[in-house]
């Protein structure tokens, strides 16, 4: 889906494909020369990330395993709740292994900061992380992020794996949303 496809819901392109496309094989490439004699394990947290996991796992030039946690801290709204919970877990032990948490948007910083501590508890030899998207002046923690993406501004973005209530995530670059599409919801 593309941004013509659905105008009416959105007020501006933010990042477009071909800027997400040389993000990723800009960090992708960093990776592969990073992790050449490691065996590295790709985490991503479902479900917003699966874009960005999918264009940046076949961007990099090293064999890796990947798997994926479900976490919530979000709800079907457009403020985090601080709070995290699991839905589903790693299959994956992390022991002893080489972690790079791949991320679509850090936000608060909580999703993040509560997923390196609790992979480094579980005994990862290294926990690191690449995110898409970061919102700077929304951070309530600070998180290493050892390959950055685009810095956005504070507005509320949808689109490659990004949702709002489920929706717009199949949108192929990031967007801001219409806010009139989340008030509406709530009168
Ligand atoms: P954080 O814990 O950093 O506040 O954000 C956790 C999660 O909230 C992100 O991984 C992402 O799934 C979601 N999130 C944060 N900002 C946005 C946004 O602007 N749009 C959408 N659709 N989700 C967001
Ligand atoms: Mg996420
Ligand atoms: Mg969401």
């Amino acid at each position: 889906m593309k941004i013509a496809d659905i105008q009416d819901d959105i007020i501006e392109e933010l990042v477009t494909r071909e800027q997400i496309d040389a993000k990723i094989q800009e960090a992708a490439a960093q990776v592969s020369r990073d992790y050449a004699d490691k065996d590295l394990l790709l985490v991503a947290v479902l479900k917003g990330a699966i874009n960005t996991l999918a264009a940046f796992s076949q961007a990099l030039s090293i064999q890796v395993s990947m798997d994926f946690m479900s976490l919530s801290s979000y709800g079907s709204g457009t403020e985090s709740s601080g709070k995290i919970t699991v839905r589903q877990d790693l299959s994956t032990d992390v022991r002893g292994r080489h972690v790079l948490i791949v991320e679509d948007i850090i936000d608060s910083g909580i999703t993040l900061d509560w997923l390196i501590k609790e992979l480094k508890n579980r005994g990862a030899a290294s926990v690191e992380v690449f995110a898409l998207l970061e919102k700077p002046a929304r951070h309530k923690v600070h998180i290493d992020v050892k390959y950055p993406g685009y810095e956005i501004p504070d507005k509320f973005v949808v689109g490659f794996g990004l949702d709002y209530d489920e929706k717009y995530r199949n949108l192929d670059s990031i967007a801001v949303l219409n806010p009139k599409v989340y008030q509406g919801d709530q009168e």
